[in-house]
């Protein structure tokens, strides 16, 4: 048990755990160590430490909490045991006021981060502490209210996420102008302590240890604060700056035939470097072959893009592919319906591919942007493609398109031999519905949202599957081979059906 110290003063608003530590030590006339051990800073206390300064003093756990940095998130005191990457200063970094230290000791908590170099109370800009500065500085009343508003926004963070947000945002747009602020760029009101260039280009994952720099910095960013429009103009305009060589701590001055001194033109690049991004001439050549193999293929075994289901197999695949893949299959089948519709002198567009699957074209990859453009294909790429062509043709061609034609109108489920609730509802969907949509994906190899019901989530059709039983399971299964026969039976010769023959007898 900690005895109370006899004098005990009260924490200052804002005022940090090693600075009152001192206080409470000078005032009993005890060693600060005796209070706080030497090495400690105001952010990382171990809770029996901060403990046992709160029964010294006789504080609340609220009082002593507010010492130190350790309620604030990780937007502000920073991450690891460095606590780095937030709004703090480097531990060896230290800012004072000029006016009010000396005479008192004061400091404050926000005084150990980039969110206030200005001492509110006197109104002045902080400086480091042992550096030589002596002139002191008077901020902008702006400044000082931008500064209000930080600190306040850190206040509001520990309990807000949406102050936490701005304050995160607001750390990037600032660590994005710091390489390449200059005294031209960004624009920002007169009246501002001088910039350091060498000092604001140290800022990474510290804040920029001079306080002049900072405020400078916090100015010019200030728009991003208010307005998501400034936020992209600052980080845009400063990657463009960035991309031209703006982040030299010395800002270029005229040099007379300055391009005898500049580095030299990089050489031409050799015949294989990418003639667009992500391909290169080996990619366009095996575009070209891929698309000449595909004719053979047409030519020997007859595929057409109707051929084509909307999760392309893989070879030795069983049924459906595993879910986590079925959005590069799902790619690959558009792929592969583009090419095939080439090869039969079709207009190819990934729209029209799409509109064949029942769906709109908003799938963007670097495989559909290269046959789109017709730019090329990775090699692993185009072994998929043929690898897919030959399981479709080793599995016997089925005619998908004209499933998904005949299977699309489909609204009712036919009776079935079952007694009602064997088919179960899955997150509010009926079982007619997912019912529908199961026979769906097994008979057009499509996931849902190919579907009638794209509504429905695969992974609803999924837990649908799980929770059939089998006998449900399979008079599902002769459901749909039965819609299919029904349409057959009505439109087209059977000698031109394509698919499987149907082996069970419709009585
Ligand atoms: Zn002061």
């Amino acid at each position: 048990m900690t005895a109370l110290l006899p004098v005990r003063p009260t924490p200052q608003p804002g005022e940090p755990l090693t600075a009152y530590a001192g206080r409470l030590a000078e005032a009993n006339g005890v060693t600060r160590r005796r209070v706080l051990p030497a090495h400690r800073h105001d952010v990382g206390v171990p809770e029996d430490e901060l403990e046992t300064v709160a029964a010294l003093a006789g504080l609340d756990a609220g009082t002593a909490a507010r010492l130190t940095m350790d309620r604030y998130p990780p937007t502000v005191r920073g991450r690891g045991k460095t606590h780095r990457g937030g709004w703090l200063l480097h531990f060896s970094v230290e800012w004072v006021c000029l006016c009010c230290t000396p005479l008192t000791g004061r400091r404050e908590l926000f005084w150990q981060s980039a969110l206030s170099p200005v001492c509110r109370d006197c109104r002045l800009l902080l400086v480091q502490a042992r550096s030589l500065a002596e002139s002191v500085t008077v901020p902008s009343p702006r400044l000082v209210d931008l500064v209000g508003e930080l600190t306040s926004l850190a206040e509001a963070s520990v309990f807000h996420q949406s102050a936490r947000l701005r304050l995160g945002s607001f750390r990037r747009v600032c660590a994005v102008v710091a390489p390449t602020i200059d005294d031209q760029w960004p624009d920002r009101p007169s009246g501002l302590p001088a910039l350091d260039v060498a000092a604001a280009r140290r800022w990474g994952v510290f804040p920029s240890p001079d306080p002049g720099t900072v405020a400078v910095i916090l100015s010019a960013a200030a728009p991003a604060l208010h307005s998501g429009y400034h936020r992209d103009r600052l980080l845009r305009e400063s990657a463009q700056r960035r991309r031209r060589g703006h982040t030299l701590t010395v800002p270029p001055q005229h040099v007379p035939n300055a391009g005898r001194y500049l580095p030299k033109r990089p050489p031409s690049p050799p015949k294989t470097a990418p003639i667009l991004a992500g391909f290169n001439r080996d990619d366009a050549r095996r575009l070209l072959w891929l698309t000449t193999h595909l004719a053979h293929q047409v030519k020997r075994h007859g595929i057409r893009p109707d051929h084509v289901p909307a999760l392309l197999p893989a070879p030795g695949e069983d049924g459906l592919p595993d879910p986590a893949v079925w959005r590069t299959r799902w790619h690959f089948a558009i792929a592969l319906h583009m090419l095939l519709t080439h090869v039969h002198d079709g207009a190819t567009s990934s729209a029209r591919a799409c509109h064949a699957f029942g769906t709109t074209d908003d799938d963007a990859s670097l495989l559909l942007d290269g046959i789109r453009l017709g730019r090329g294909i990775h090699d692993l790429d185009a072994a998929r493609l043929t690898d897919a062509v030959d399981a479709l043709v080793d599995g016997g061609l089925v005619d998908y398109q004209r499933r998904r034609d005949t299977l699309r109108p489909v609204t009712r489920l036919p009776r079935l031999p079952l007694a009602a609730g064997r088919l179960p509802e899955i997150d509010g969907h009926p079982g007619h519905d997912l019912a529908l949509t199961w026979i769906w994906t097994r008979l057009t190899h499509g996931p849902a949202f190919t579907s009638p019901r794209p509504f429905i989530a695969d992974r609803h059709v999924r837990a649908f599957d799980a929770a059939i039983d089998p006998e449900t399971r399979l008079t599902l299964a002769e459901t749909g081979q039965q819609l299919l026969a029904d349409a057959d039976v009505t439109t087209i010769p059977t000698t031109h059906a394509t698919w499987a023959p149907v082996t069970r007898r419709y009585g």
